[in-house]
């Protein structure tokens, strides 16, 4: 695969119409922020730029960060529970959180080490497979487009954790190559997107409908006080999950001050009340960032069945079935 690719079989971009833009502006497609580039700039995401025309990847195999983590700290508590899996990050974001808790790699864009897709399966073979995370892999497309067939190859799995913006035929794409996904819901208003994120709630709502039930589907919305904390649009964002038919397991993250938002962390009492009232929708709601709150409990006779102690799990399991009333716990490998 060439280092700076257009998306897709075809491209990600089209020539801008306007007039108003000089002589070879596109348009990215990749995602619905629509950048208008000029020849030799680079998008919203810094991954991205004008070349002669065309939009491609400025960081095709530039690593930002790779390490093993446990699968929970994805998190995915649903999926393969204990195990450990390789977790790979390019740079940039298409969005810009003012509390974004790894900007040093979304937010900037440093020179460093480069890795090939057919390397980047190789190391991942000795774990449960490849995650794409940390920053934004979706500005990260053709890495994963080419990557994930190889680790599908040795046997791995392939996994997202995505703020979930993404142009939905691209998305399309790589669905079938997508094992398990953890999508970020930021929050349940218009309002709060473009307040905070610089981008549309409804974008993301979209793909967590086009990802339900065709990877394994997990949420999280860290809570931020005065923000997206109110019991109502919480409750409102559980009826939404509880709408797609699937017990899609939502992880509710206490915040911290992270780059451009300064006010205090999340307490843990806000976050109990808002796990209580999503519970009354969810079977499967987990607190994260905080102690307690992160066992699984059954569903139907309420027995403990997966044990959390930061990244220590029991599994009490019988192949995927509650060991006292024999109820499937939703997931796969559990
Ligand atoms: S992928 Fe990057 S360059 Fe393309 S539209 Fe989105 S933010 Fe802009």
């Amino acid at each position: 695969m060439e280092g700076e690719s257009a998306v897709s079989q075809g491209s990600s971009s089209q020539e801008f119409p306007s007039k108003e833009f000089p002589a070879g502006t596109a348009v990215c497609l990749l995602c619905p922020q629509h950048c208008q580039l000029r020849p030799g700039q680079s998008g919203r995401c810094r991954a991205r730029g004008n070349k002669e025309g065309a939009v491609v990847s400025l960081t095709y195999g530039e690593v930002a960060a790779m390490q093993l983590d446990p699968i929970e700290k994805k998190p995915l508590y649903h999926f393969y529970p204990g195990s450990e899996i390789l977790s790979v990050a390019g740079y940039g974001c298409n969005l810009s959180c003012s509390f974004c808790q790894n900007y040093g790699i979304s937010q900037a864009r440093q020179a460093g080490d480069t890795v090939s897709p057919g390397e980047l399966a190789k190391l991942a073979e000795n774990s449960l497979g490849l995650c794409f995370t940390y920053s934004e892999p979706s500005v990260w497309y053709e890495m994963i487009r080419d990557t994930a067939p190889l680790v599908r190859a040795r046997g791995g799995k392939v996994v997202l954790v995505s703020n979930g913006i993404l142009t939905g035929a691209y998305l399309d794409e790589l669905i079938p190559w997508i094992d398990a996904a953890n999508i970020d819901i930021k929050g349940f208003s218009e309002e709060f997107y473009q307040k905070y994120c610089g981008g549309s709630l409804s974008w993301v709502l979209e793909n967590v409908e086009r990802l339900a039930g065709r990877v394994h589907l997990e949420v999280t919305t860290l809570i931020i006080p005065g923000a997206n904390d109110d019991t109502g649009e919480i409750r409102g964002l559980a009826r939404w999950l509880e709408s797609l038919g699937i017990p899609v397991p939502w992880h509710l993250s206490r915040y911290f001050p992270a780059y451009r938002l300064n006010i205090p962390p999340t307490e843990p009492k806000t976050l109990q009340t808002l796990w209580q009232t999503a519970r009354e929708h969810l079977p499967y709601v987990y607190l994260g960032n905080v102690s307690g709150g992160s066992d699984t409990f059954c569903p139907h006779c309420g027995e403990r069945v997966i044990e959390r102690a930061g990244y220590i799990v029991t599994n009490r399991l019988r192949n995927g079935h509650c060991s006292r009333c024999g109820t499937a716990i939703f997931g796969v490998g559990v």
